[in-house]
């Protein structure tokens, strides 16, 4: 697989570009995911012609329609930065981008829960950045996240996932063969589908087998569209018990009762957050190799991303 392509703050980079001349740097993002992407990075006050050191903004007044203001002197530059963020986005485009990750707080960046101060200069978390904001609407199905939400292990492994499905989805549709693609790789992908939403898997299975029927781009459109919203689904351990309990029927003839055992055990162990996902799912690893199981062996669910991303060992 080619380096994803990926949507950043510049200063999680450790770029020098924040209001006081300082950095944000995150080291996952840099160095560990960094390994896998190919990152395009966005710091809309400077792009913007803001400069760096800067006086520090702040989003004031309605919050569906917050103004951005410089915090000292007052000056409002809402318009330049909403035309400025309009134009990026649309040049974006030309990016192939699979996703975003945006620095949180930001009253330009920031995706959620961004302080919106009212006439009183209260402050409520209830804003998204401006540019957050454009964004967003202009690419209404793309994985987003914020650096601080990557921190939490679920948030974290769901929005890598969304990200490296959409990956191989884009190098699926690249090829000459699309509809034969798109099946092939809605097989791969059951089971991860599984595991974020059994409702759309379910709503994409009748679309995948009367494909015939619709002409490629509808097909394509349509699959794309339930594909992005059963990703944007977080999967959770009940989900996860469900698609592991359903790889374990596969085996119903080649292992022994106490193989069956074993393997039931540890699936209980991990809902009852004993140990994490990787357990189980590396002894179906083992099953499927050891017997050459067909379908398991095509599933992308067990072998989602780089092992070197540990995101099972915490799950
Ligand atoms: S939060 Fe956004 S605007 Fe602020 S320095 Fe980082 S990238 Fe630039």
């Amino acid at each position: 697989m080619e380096k994803i392509s990926l949507g950043i703050s510049t200063c999680l980079l450790g770029e020098k570009v924040r209001y006081d001349g300082g950095h944000a740097l995150d080291r996952f993002l840099k160095e560990t995911l960094g390994a896998y992407v190919r990152y395009v990075p966005v710091c809309p006050e400077v792009e913007c012609g803001f400069g760096t050191p800067r006086e520090a903004m702040r989003l004031t007044g309605d919050p569906e329609h917050p103004r951005l203001v410089t915090t000292r002197t007052g000056v409002d530059h809402t318009e330049r930065m909403e035309a400025w963020a309009r134009a990026r986005v649309a040049k974006l485009e030309n990016d192939d981008l699979c996703g975003f990750i945006f620095k949180s707080n930001s009253p330009s960046s920031g995706m959620e829960r961004v302080k919106v101060y009212d006439d009183r200069g209260v402050p409520r978390k209830i804003g998204v950045g401006i540019f957050a904001r454009i964004f967003m609407e202009h690419f209404p199905l793309l994985p987003v996240e914020e650096d601080g939400r990557l921190h939490d292990p679920t948030l974290r492994e769901n929005f890598i996932d969304r990200i490296f499905t959409y990956k191989r989805y884009r190098e699926s549709m690249d090829r000459t063969n699309r509809r034969g693609a798109l099946v092939d790789f809605h097989t791969r992908h059951k089971l991860l589908l599984m595991a974020h939403s059994p409702k759309h898997l379910k709503q994409i299975g009748p679309l995948v087998a009367h494909a015939k029927e619709l002409s490629t781009q509808e097909l394509v459109g349509r699959y794309e569209q339930l594909l992005l919203e059963a990703m944007a689904l977080k999967s959770s351990p009940a989900k996860h018990v469900n698609v592991l309990h359903h790889m374990l029927g596969y085996f119903r003839k080649n292992l022994s009762a106490d193989e069956k055992r074993e393997l039931v055990d540890l699936i209980d162990q991990y809902r009852s957050e004993l140990i994490p996902l990787i357990v189980p799912v590396t002894l179906i690893n083992h099953y499927v190799r050891k017997y050459d199981e067909p379908y398991l062996k095509k599933q992308v669910y067990l072998n989602p991303h780089p092992l070197e991303l540990q995101l099972r060992n915490h799950a």
